[in-house]
């Protein structure tokens, strides 16, 4: 059974192997923190971001659509905070010279201390049996001892990072004796702040051209034409607008595959409310949020709420979703009520208003928002990593298998004449015409039946749709699930209505 850091290196290989992902550039070695989608990936990316688009703005009358340029007018990042305060911190080992985020030491460093714990109680657990008081109370008493320096720990490190106090993040790094993991030394540099926005010069001269961003995030777009929407589409409070589309961040510490890239996407919604009724909304998205992940079908456990409780200056609740990926729980998606702050600062660096006329209250007031914004790239790695299996069959064999969630699925049906004669090839092809218009399907006649199954499996294809003699005679084909690997047979004309019925394209 392979370890977690194994099994995700074999996800990273399985998703190269089956053309699902590449790295970006890769004839010149590539480009860190880049990737590119092959055929199988810009598929399975596609149907999360229609899933998502579809619970988002089809089931709820009262959001719409946009899509907003990536480039936009610099101020914008200004009134944003991103010009000034969209920093990392960065510390330097003068050893290695490599360069790290100063919080992410800590929290590797947190990690650890809650691995000893996970480790604990794995041990304990084994040993349930004969477990005996002794050995309950030493457990207890070295679970309780690291959880204090967990608790100790975060409550410094959040005070530090609230007050943007780089000195003792510096200090806090030594005193927990965090060392470099290329030099092995804790010659540390001070630490320093990073803005993470590319930029660009937009004009053909460079002198007096305006610098300009790559968005850091698809949310700016949406604020500055929230007026735009209002308007032209006779919206009423509360209403949202939902937005795809790429986003980029100069990640100094970007690693773990597509969980943090520098050029990603994001799927993100503000919703405009009546101020004082933000965190009744706030609460309303949590639940619909977790809801929607959940109707996916992988099981409650994978998901956990993070409410933060040190808050953003414009913020009155944070919440991440945090997905168990195959190296722990991480932030999936973000959840905040962002009160006014986003819209009142547009008004005061564009000078134009940004109200809304309540015909209820006859009042105009800068409405309250509250945000959901998830990454694509996440999504697709935690879908992607939790489908991954290696599976022991009862003939001895293993098989690999992407237990995807149907619908995402980038091929719903195979079509797969048994053998290559006797007219079969012909029929497949009929069933093919019948199928192709509603659903992406694949044709296969290379290699022996088995294999295609297992080609098949290891794509995530859920159902493959075999062509045998029989066909020929009455016009049935055998069905193959890819979970249960059972076998039915079926007329060719049901099969439309039989796809449809597996495939029901949104869970909600
Ligand atoms: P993190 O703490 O992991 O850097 P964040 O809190 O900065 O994330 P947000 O600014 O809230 O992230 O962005 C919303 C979502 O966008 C995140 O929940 C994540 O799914 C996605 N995201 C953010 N940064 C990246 C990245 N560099 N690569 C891929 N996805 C990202």
């Amino acid at each position: 059974m392979a370890n977690n850091e194994e099994l995700f290196k074999q996800i990273i290989a399985h998703a190269k192997e089956y053309g699902y992902i590449f790295p970006s550039s890769e004839i010149y070695d590539g480009l860190s923190a880049v990737y590119d989608y092959g055929q199988y990936g810009v598929e399975l990316k596609n149907n999360i971001k229609q899933y998502w688009w579809k619970a988002m703005v089809q089931y709820h009358e009262n959001i719409v659509g946009l899509d907003s340029a990536i480039f936009m007018h610099p101020t914008i990042w200004k009134a944003s905070g991103h010009v000034d305060a969209f920093n990392d911190p960065l510390i330097d080992n003068k050893d290695s010279k490599k360069r790290y985020r100063a919080d992410v030491l800590i929290e590797d460093h947190i990690q650890k201390i809650e691995d000893k714990i996970n480790k604990e109680v794995e041990k304990a657990k084994k040993r349930f049996e004969n477990f005996d008081e002794k050995m309950y109370r030493s457990t207890n008493a070295r679970v309780m001892g690291y959880q204090q320096q967990i608790d100790d720990i975060t409550a410094r490190y959040a005070d530090l990072m609230q007050r943007n106090d780089l000195a003792g993040l510096r200090q806090l790094i030594i005193d927990l004796e965090i060392a470099c993991p290329i030099s092995g030394t804790r010659n540390w540099t001070d630490v320093r702040q990073f803005n993470l926005m590319f930029s660009t010069q937009m004009g053909s001269v460079a002198e007096g051209a305006d610098t300009i961003y790559l968005r850091p995030e698809t949310a700016q777009g949406i604020f500055v034409n929230f007026l735009n929407v209002q308007k032209t589409g006779r919206m009423k409070l509360p209403f949202g607008i939902a937005q795809i589309g790429k986003a980029f961040r100069n990640e100094i510490v970007a690693r773990q595959f597509i969980f943090r890239m520098r050029e990603f996407e994001q799927m993100e919604m503000q919703f405009f409310v009546r101020p004082g009724e933000e965190l009744k909304w706030f609460d309303y998205w949590k639940k619909e949020r977790i809801q929607w992940h959940q109707s996916l079908g992988i099981p409650a456990e994978n998901y956990r709420f993070h409410d933060h409780e040190k808050l953003a200056h414009y913020a009155n609740a944070a919440t991440d979703i945090e997905f168990k990926f195959p190296f722990g729980f991480k932030e999936l998606e973000g959840i905040h009520s962002r009160t006014n702050y986003d819209l009142s600062r547009h008004e005061e660096f564009s000078g134009k208003k940004l109200r809304y006329f309540d015909p209820e209250t006859n009042e105009s007031y800068v409405p309250y928002v509250v945000e959901t914004s998830i990454g694509v790239d996440r999504m697709f790695l935690a879908v992607f990593s939790y489908a991954y299996r290696e599976e022991k069959l009862e003939d001895g064999s293993t098989r690999v298998v992407l237990r995807l969630p149907a619908m995402l699925a980038p091929i719903k049906a195979a079509v797969l004449p048994l053998v290559k004669k006797d007219g079969m090839p012909e029929k497949a092809r009929e069933i093919m015409d019948l199928l192709k218009r509603d659903f992406l399907c694949q044709y296969d006649e290379k290699d022996a039946i088995g294999r295609r199954y297992r080609r098949q499996d290891a794509i995530g294809t859920p159902y493959c749709i075999t062509v045998d003699n029989q066909t020929l005679e009455d016009n049935t084909v055998t069905i193959r699930d890819r979970d249960t690997m059972e076998q039915h047979r079926v007329a060719i004309d049901q099969l439309p209505t039989i796809l449809w019925q597996k495939l029901r394209l949104c869970g909600k």
